[in-house]
């Protein structure tokens, strides 16, 4: 991959960037010392659902994942040359129904680790009682500890479905710029920053071209926004930030704003504005 996508990256990247969103379990570590050497430092690990055993949304699998992801793939993020964040809590659509409560009891325990800086992956797919009653529980969790929280919007749902998302956070009286929101499509921008929320901003075949970001961060400045690649599903771009980045750069966007929304913005969202990152590689 980085031989046939170094064209990719003719400008010397200058500053070390953090992904806001990624899937060890779906990466082998030959990529994660890819990501390393691109000028990726920072990587927020989140759990999901699709790291689930098929079929098996048991409390002991949940546990099990963020066990894994705290045990197992931070050390091996470590030693490819990342500095591994972790974003842990229960998707509502997939929550056991037995053993509910003692799981989310545990919670508090597992975002009292020093690298956890926030809960997710959240969302809600069908907005019945028990989802609600998940995500309800978790976000105030989250406003006790001060913590963000990572969510998917429904693609099915469309705008509508985003304007519901927003009205339950709002009863709960979670602050929607304290929300980031992944995988968004063109189609959704203008809803979500409407509403009030932080946007992750992933490059992706199908959905937000390097050429909307760049006409999206042109318009709207930095201040919404991080990158994140949510490499690891699918067939999600590895080195999705550092071809931002890159991008950004041959399109003449200022240096200061490639670095807030590459970088610093990220960093201030999950509370941590003056963790050190080493300069950046230079790269081509
Ligand atoms: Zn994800």
């Amino acid at each position: 991959l980085p031989k046939k996508g170094a064209s990719r990256f003719n400008v010397s990247m200058r500053f070390a960037t953090v992904d806001a969103h990624l899937h060890a379990e779906g990466l082998t570590d030959a990529d994660l010392e890819t990501l390393a050497r691109f000028g990726v430092h920072q990587v927020v690990l989140c759990a999901h659902d699709g790291a689930l055993p098929v079929g098996d949304c048991s409390a002991a699998s949940w546990r099990g994942q963020f066990d894994r992801l705290l045990g197992f793939h931070g050390p091996r993020l470590e030693r490819a040359g990342l500095r591994p964040m972790f974003v842990l809590g229960v998707h509502p659509a997939h929550a056991p129904e037995r053993g509910l409560e003692a799981l989310l009891e545990d919670l508090p325990a597992y975002l009292s680790h020093p690298a956890v800086v926030g809960v997710g992956t959240l969302g809600l797919e069908r907005f019945d009682a028990h989802e609600r009653h998940v995500l309800d529980r978790q976000l105030a969790l989250a406003a006790e500890l001060r913590r963000p929280v990572w969510m998917e919007p429904s693609a099915l749902q469309g705008n509508s479905g985003l304007r519901r998302l927003a009205g339950v956070l709002h009863a709960s009286g979670f602050p929607l710029e304290r929300a980031l929101i992944g995988r968004v499509t063109p189609a959704m921008l203008p809803t979500l920053l409407a509403l009030g929320f932080t946007l992750a901003l992933e490059p992706s075949e199908g959905r937000l071209s390097l050429a909307d970001l760049t006409r999206v961060l042109k318009r709207h400045g930095a201040s919404r926004f991080v990158l994140s690649s949510h490499a690891g599903e699918g067939s999600a771009d590895l080195l999705a930030v550092p071809a931002l980045v890159s991008h950004l750069f041959d399109a003449g966007l200022p240096r200061d704003l490639i670095r807030r929304v590459a970088r610093d913005n990220a960093l201030a969202f999950i509370g941590r504005p003056d963790a050190m990152s080493p300069p950046g590689p230079t790269i081509g």
